[in-house]
Parts: structure tokens; sequence; C-alpha cells
């Protein structure tokens, strides 16, 4: 924190700005602190012929000499400091909650390791053996404190429930294997994390392994802008060994500390309101869901209403596969008596009757999908002033691209709107980029990206729309404009209808005409038309004519032949789809 002198009076007392720096710190952190380059810093201490990169770490001392000469007096930091994300409800119901604690990390890191290893040692003996299977969650007791744990690793779930409108999670355990140090799903887990706003906890796995480097994974971490609290950030670090157990309870124990800073409460009195966790249709019992209640106490005979399905509860078990009760917030229950399975990330609510939780839950089916989330329809929002930050997942083709992508896009950012990329790499566009960019409301840009399978039915799914540029300047114009809430409409080709080719008639003069039958939608004289064979596009055109017997008309509904030429198009074979487009401006 920089504070600057109030009077400087420059010969009587000279009065430079004070900074509080940390035993240890990175060149990187402490560039940021003195608000200048990492250079600069860098070529101080290479006069004083000491060779360090940006991730160096240097002493207080060494510091605060620097800092001088940039003109600052340094002090030293004692406090540990964590940034408190969840500030506390108002309400005098409120009772402290176990902490809701997820993991994520990139595979093979231990991620699954660890929630089992502490599963093993801190669920009770008698409770363990009556674990039979895993329900999505669980809640392990330390030292009388209970914790819950998300037992589906990978921040896929994580940000699904977020994409649902559920923010389930209050601290992100990220797990990097000290032997392979930070990877790209470590990256892509922190920025979750980040979007998500939920604090994240470090823990430097596999260091029983003799290859294990921490040092230099706490260095990829500050990278990562993660820098841990001996170097003078935020974040706690705690290294351990999942395999073996090393370090779980330092990592427990950081993890209620954290908790206790964050005040969690909740209020145990009210009806429950939650989120679905699973869900699976049981060949003998019905539906059953995995539901977290975060607040109020959930009863045996309450109703629910989960997204668009609804039901009376008629058996709640715990994470053990006991039977109870009730249960108050934080805690995950088996619950069996819904009318239909669920989806994971729907949020439920007690219901006051069966009637309105049967109209609550036929009002959520008939509502239409989310309205798509197009650069247009975004800025429109930002000229009415809705959006103030234009959220960006960024995937390139090679990672020398991102930064100067990354930067020209963060350049266009005004006083009253901002660009923000919240996540990049390099690779293709993949289902979890869409459900990230869907959890914060933003948008998926791609330079020369491939779109992996499932992710264009995921951005449908989602309503995320998916840009793909391959002239960097084209990609900041259109970003600009849509900052500046000008962007031009957009037009796209919408399917209109589709006909199969039925025969082929020479027509005298105009080549030759496909017999064709629509099965679905409706096909139109003015519209453009793709030909299909074998699952691809051979041609594309104008019609040139469309005919119902002998007559010319505009359009033909399904269900009914007619003849369809196309321009410059004669080789039509029986078994061809025709599929016809209109061009549509986008909102
Ligand atoms: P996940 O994909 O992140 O869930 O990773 P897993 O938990 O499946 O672990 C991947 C591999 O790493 C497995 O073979 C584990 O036995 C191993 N592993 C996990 N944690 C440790 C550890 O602390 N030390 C060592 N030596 N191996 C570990």
């Amino acid at each position: 924190m920089v504070t600057k002198g109030k009077h400087p009076k420059r010969q009587t007392e000279p009065s430079l700005p004070q900074v509080e720096l940390p035993s240890n710190t990175s060149i990187k952190h402490l560039a940021d602190v003195l608000r200048v380059e990492p250079v600069k810093l860098i070529k101080q201490l290479m006069r004083k012929g000491i060779m360090a990169n940006v991730n160096q770490v240097i002493d207080f001392e060494t510091a605060s000499i620097l800092a001088s000469e940039c003109g600052y007096i340094a002090q030293e930091k004692e406090e540990r400091k964590i940034k408190i994300s969840h500030p506390l409800e108002g309400g005098s119901k409120l009772q402290p909650r176990p902490p809701i604690v997820t993991v994520l990390g990139h595979v093979d890191h231990g991620k699954t390791t660890l929630l089992d290893m502490i599963r093993k040692t801190n669920v009770t003996a008698r409770e363990a053996g009556a674990i039979t299977q895993h329900i999505g969650a669980y809640q392990a007791t330390v030292n009388d404190r209970k914790i819950t744990f998300l037992d589906t690793p990978g921040h896929e779930a994580f940000t699904t429930m977020r994409a649902r409108g559920a923010q389930v999670t209050d601290i992100v355990i990220l797990v990097v294997a000290a032997d392979d140090g930070v990877m790209p799903q470590t990256l892509e887990a922190a920025n979750h994390a980040k979007a998500a706003g939920v604090p994240v906890v470090v823990a430097i796995n596999k260091i029983d392994k003799a290859n294990a480097n921490v040092e230099h994974t706490k260095q990829q971490l500050a990278d990562l802008g993660l820098i841990i609290e001996e170097w003078g950030g935020d974040t706690i670090c705690v290294p351990i060994s999942a395999k073996k157990g090393e370090g779980l309870q330092d990592l427990l124990e950081n993890l209620f500390l954290l908790s206790d800073m964050l005040e969690l409460k909740a209020d145990p009195t009210t009806p429950a309101e939650g989120v679905v966790l699973e869900s699976r249709m049981d060949k003998t019992r019905g539906p059953l869901a995995t539901l977290l209640i975060q607040k109020g106490t959930l009863r045996t005979s309450n109703v629910i209403v989960a997204g668009n399905t609804w039901g009376k509860i008629k058996a709640i078990f715990d994470d053990k596969g006991k039977q109870i009760h009730k249960c108050g917030p934080a805690t995950p229950v088996e619950v069996l008596g819904l009318g239909d399975v669920p989806r994971a990330g729907n949020v439920f609510r007690v219901s006051p009757s069966e009637h309105h939780a049967r109209d609550t839950a036929e009002k959520q089916a008939a509502k239409t999908p989310r309205s798509s989330l197009s650069l247009s329809a975004i800025s429109s929002q930002i000229s009415e002033g809705e959006t103030k930050t234009l959220n960006i997942v960024l995937k390139t083709d090679v990672d020398g691209s991102i930064e100067p992508i990354k930067s020209s896009i963060e350049r266009l950012s005004t006083e009253k709107v901002k660009a923000k990329v919240i996540h990049s790499a390099s690779g293709s566009i993949t289902e979890s980029d869409i459900i990230l960019a869907s959890a914060s409301n933003g948008i998926v840009i791609g330079f020369n990206a491939r779109v992996a399978p499932g992710a264009t039915q995921s951005a449908a799914a989602e309503g995320i729309n998916i840009y793909n540029y391959d002239i960097i300047y084209k990609m900041i114009e259109d970003i600009d404009k849509v900052l500046h809430g000008m962007l031009e409409p957009v037009y796209d080709f919408v399917l209109i209808g589709r006909a199969q080719i039925r025969a082929i008639f020479p027509s005298k003069g105009k080549g030759t005409i496909a017999g064709v039958y629509v099965n679905e939608g409706k096909i139109h004289r003015s519209a453009t038309v793709k030909v299909i064979r074998g699952g691809a596009v051979i041609y594309e055109s104008n019609v040139s004519s469309l005919k119902r017997f002998k007559d010319d008309v505009s359009e033909v509904n399904t269900g009914f032949e007619c003849g369809v030429g196309i321009e410059e198009f004669n080789d039509f074979q029986v078994g061809d789809t025709l599929e016809f487009y209109r061009e549509e401006k986008v909102t």
C-alpha cells in the first residue's frame, strides 16, 4: 500500500511515500507495489552486480534499497492479509456454517488422491464404514469442526454450477504437483476461481517425489498472480503429499483459518434453499438428487422445487447413506421424492405448498432458453449503461499471440467500460471455455482457434457466441465498437427449411430441376440454398426457380412436394438434402 506524505517539505523533513514490504518478495510483486516496470528494478540490481529475473525473490533489505532508489521508504510487513470476498449477510439468526470447498487443478496432479485421503483420515471409522457410494460431496470432521468437500474435482463441474446461476464454493484448493509445476489446467482453474471471486488456497502436492521442485512451482504460481504469503502476497500455500497424508492437517487448518476470516454464516431457521449437485434415476427408487443446502433447514415431507421439477421429500440420506430427518446449512444430502431428475446446478427451494411448487416448476419449464449473448446485444447493453465490463475468454492458435492480443484488447478499456480477458490460453475453444464465458456473462473470442467438438453444441445450449478471427485489427475493431456501444448489426444465415431430393427432371433451357419433398420448416424462392451430400456441403447458391406443379410459387411448406432449380447447378442426385437459409439481423 502506498501512503503519500501529507505535506512534503523538501528542505526540512523529506517525507517520502511509504510502502509495506514482506520479508521476501518477487521482483514482479515489488514492481507492482512501487508502480514501476520490473525491468527498471532488474537494471538497478544489475548495477549492483546482481543478475535477476522478474520472478526472482529478494529479501527485505535488498527490496528496501530498490524502493528507496525509486523514491519510497520501505517498512517490513508483519500481518497475514487475506481478501474477504464473501461479506457477511445481515441478520441476527445467522450462525457459523462449515466452509464448502472444491478441489481444482491439472489432471493427474492429485485432486482425487487428496479428496480420498481427507475422507479416509477425517471421517470417523464408524462413519467411514458406512460409506457405500459417493454422492458428490462429503463432510469431514477435523477437531470437532466440519468442512464440506465437493467431490467432483475439476473446474468443469465448478463452472457449470456457476453457469446455471449457483455459486456453491467458498474456497478453492488449487492442487499443483511439485514435479510437474503449473500446467494449462492449473492456469484455467485459477482463472475460473478468480472469475467466480472465490479465494484460492494452493496445495503444492507430491512433495514426497524425488523430482519435486517446490520453489520453482511457487515461482510459476507467482507468474499467475498467485503470490504466496511468504513473498508478500495473499495466497496461502501448503506443501503436501496427498499420497502419504503429509501436510494435510496443515492444509485443513489453513482452510479453517480462511473460513473464519470469510465469516461464513447462514440462517438455519428459514425454509431450505440450495443447489442440486448431482442427480440420477434409480431403477427401483426413482429420481435421486444430491442437494447441498446453502441456507435454512430441509425436512422430510418438505415440498421442494428444483429447476422444472418438484416433489415432496420422501426420504433424506446423509453423505454416509444414513437416513436422517432434517439437515442444516452446508450439508450435502441425497433426497428421494422429486417427480423427475433435476439438472446439476439447478437451484432448489422449499415451496409453501404442492400447488405452488407445481406452478413454479411449470413456469420454469415454459421459460424460453436464455437469449443469445451476442456482441451486438452486449453492445446495446453497454450503450444503455448496463454492462460495465466485457468479460472475454480468449483462445489463440499459438502461445506467442496471447500477450499481444490480450494487451491490445485490454488497452481498449475506457473509464466507463472495461474489456477484461478473464482467461486466455492457446489451443482449441472447448466446452470449458464456453461454460466460463456463460458463468461470467461474457463472450468467447478465438484467434485462428479451432472449435473443439462439443463446444459448438455447448455454446448453443448456453446461448454463448463464439467469435473467431484471423485478422487482429478486425478483432480489435469489433471489440472497440462493442465497448463503445455502436456495433453495426450483424447478419447471419438462419436455417428456414430442409428438403430431400426424390427425383430429377431435365428442364428446357434451365438445366436440371430437383423434385423435392419439404420435410422441415419452409423453403422460399428468395432463400440461399446449400446442397448437402454425405453430410458435406457440396454447393451453395441462390434458388433460381420454385414451382408447385406448373406454377411459380414464393414458398412451400413442410409436407409438400415441389420443384427447385438452383443457379448454375445441375448436378443433383436423388437423396441429396437441400438446406434453405435466410439472411437475418442477429441481435
Ligand atoms: P487427479 O487427476 O488430479 O485426480 O490425480 P490423481 O489423484 O488421480 O493422481 C494422479 C496420480 O498421482 C496417481 O497415480 C496418484 O497415486 C499420484 N499421486 C497423487 N498424489 C501424490 C503424492 O502426493 N505423491 C505421489 N508420489 N504421487 C501422488
